[in-house]
């Protein structure tokens, strides 16, 4: 994967007609580029900022059914994702784990109440079950957390689900479009549709946002696949078309894993306001998340609300022992769920999670909702549709049981750098070659100087955000520790990538300026 060749073929190949162009380099548009590229299909995928940069960087990391829908009576919702969960632990075992999740019981009728429901989601599972669920005592239960609140509690329901990380699954399938075969942009925008005489859409033309430079690509098939902004594609294609996008805050506050011990996570199905809470361990911190908080602005840079942040540090506190402040708070991030909003006017938090695909009268495809889980599903839903609309070969889906890059079997997720699978070796073959990249950026920090140099030459990292933010998770993990790194990730890149010493002096200071706003005062 490399971006410089990438752009090559894109120079060199103005006659070219791509059978799918996908706008959007998020988990429904990687999903899309694996598929169409899986099948044989000439694919190109444009992302304005970088990979996973919007809401598929700001997940609450689970890979999973929805126990929330099951509540919702959302089956056939949760029945998709739960497939979709078992195909995800086989592909990418790499990223994805079986995390034990408990819920505490308060109050008499929750043991049995969850304990059913947890029956029917182990059961709806069927073959790609990953562990049954069962009733636990008090005293199990805070064996199994034991800075869990123990005042009321009258025991626990286990069950398990999947765990990952979203930015390195959306590298990882970047790898794998370009591997079938895929182009794969990114600092790519779409910014303005190509339709020939009869108002049907034959292309787009692309703006290289590293040199300004724009390009025609002509394709037989448009795929909108822009998250929140799929209304903007849709008023390139028709300026009358009407908006669908209901965009749902959701934020999360990370903590030092000492306010979580144990490897269980905490999921609490119902809080005093009716929503739902987790708390899960991941990168040995600890994620607490999250809201639905409905917002009228789009941008890829959400902040939190003051409510939103209330809510967390209240909420937790009162189910984990040490109660957090607010200067505990490692990181605080924000994304903005992409739903597809029903006509009539409600909570977000009822919107359906289920992706719906359109095709406009010119035949640009746009998908909205969904969820990182049901990617694939909404990868293989997409080309289906692209092969109707541009009349492409009839090619079978191939992505069921196709590995994702990195994969490798019998991971140990405590070991170094086990997040890159199979590329893990190719990791330490460079320090090899040189002992100083064995050394670690930030003393606060898992990550080492290695790993810079991979990104940028494996990963098309561009920016020191690129790499603190996506590659590694140091800005989701601990906002001042990323910060303090910038000035070593920024000399480390501009030797890989032959930048300036101004470059390295602004990537510094537009790090530092982003990582204050994932910092709580
Ligand atoms: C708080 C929160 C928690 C969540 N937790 C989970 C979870 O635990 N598990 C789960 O399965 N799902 C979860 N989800 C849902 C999941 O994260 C999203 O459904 C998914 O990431 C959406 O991916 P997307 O590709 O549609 O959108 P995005 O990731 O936003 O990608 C769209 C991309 O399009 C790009 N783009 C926009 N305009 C242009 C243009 N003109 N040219 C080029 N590119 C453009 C943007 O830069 C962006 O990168 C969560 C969502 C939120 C908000």
């Amino acid at each position: 994967m490399n971006r410089d060749i990438f752009i090559k073929k894109i120079e060199s190949g103005a006659e070219k007609i791509w059978d799918v162009i996908i706008i959007g380099g998020g988990a429904t548009g990687l999903g899309a580029a694996v598929d169409a590229a899986s099948r044989g299909f000439e694919t190109l995928l444009v992302e304005q900022s970088d990979f996973a940069k919007g809401t598929s960087s700001r997940s609450t990391k689970l890979v999973h059914g929805g126990v929330r829908y099951l509540a919702q009576g959302d089956l056939s919702l949760v029945f998709e994702a739960l497939h979709e969960r078992g195909l995800l632990f086989q592909n990418a075992p790499h990223l994805v784990r079986n995390q034990k999740f408990i819920i505490p019981v308060y109050e008499w009728w929750e043991g049995p109440f969850y304990n059913v429901g947890m029956k029917v989601y182990d059961a709806m599972a069927g073959k790609l079950g990953i562990g049954p669920s069962e009733k636990i005592s008090k005293e199990e239960t805070l064996k199994a957390i034991p800075n869990l609140d123990e005042n009321g509690l009258l025991g626990g329901v286990i069950y398990y689900d999947g765990q990952f990380d979203d930015s390195r699954l959306a590298i990882n399938l970047a790898q794998t479009a370009a591997e079938n075969g895929a182009t794969v942009l990114n600092y790519a925008e779409a910014v303005a549709l190509l339709k020939n005489g009869g108002g049907i859409l034959e292309g787009i033309i692309l703006e290289d946002k590293e040199t300004g430079k724009k390009y025609s690509a002509r394709a037989k098939t448009v795929v909108n696949a822009t998250g929140i902004f799929v209304d903007e594609i849709a008023k390139m294609d028709d300026p009358g078309a009407k908006e669908i996008i209901k965009p749902s805050q959701g934020v999360h506050i990370v903590l030092d894993k000492s306010f979580l011990q144990g490897d269980a996570a905490i999921m609490i199905p119902h809080t005093s306001d009716g929503r739902v809470l987790f708390a899960v361990p991941w990168h040995d911190k600890v994620i607490v998340g999250t809201t639905d908080t409905p917002m009228k602005s789009k941008t890829l840079e959400p902040r939190a609300l003051e409510e939103e942040i209330e809510f967390l540090i209240s909420t937790s506190s009162k189910y984990l022992k040490k109660d957090p402040k607010r200067e505990d708070v490692l990181s605080i991030f924000a994304g903005l769920r992409p739903l597809a909003a029903p006509d009539e006017e409600g909570e977000t938090k009822e919107i359906s999670r289920k992706h719906i695909i359109t095709v406009s009268r010119s035949g640009l495809i746009t998908v909205s909702g969904g969820k990182w889980t049901t990617y694939r599903k909404m990868g293989e839903d997409i080309v289906d549709n692209a092969i109707l609309v541009g009349s492409l070969d009839e090619v079978e889906c191939r992505t069921k049981n196709m590995p994702i890059h990195g994969y490798v079997k019998n991971v140990d997720f405590f070991e170094p750098l086990y997040y890159y699978g199979s590329d893990k070796g190719k990791i330490e073959e460079l320090i090899a070659e040189d002992e100083k990249l064995k050394e670690p950026i930030h003393p606060a920090l898992p990550y080492i100087k290695a790993e810079i140099v991979w990104a940028v030459r494996r990963e098309t990292a561009r920016t020191v955000e690129d790499f603190l933010a996506r590659r590694a998770r140091a800005l989701f993990l601990d906002a001042k520790s990323a910060a303090e790194s910038a000035p070593v990730v920024a000399k480390i890149m501009a030797k890989e990538l032959g930048r300036s010493r101004k470059w390295i002096k602004n990537q510094v200071e537009e790090f530092t300026a982003l990582a204050d706003g994932y910092k709580l005062d």
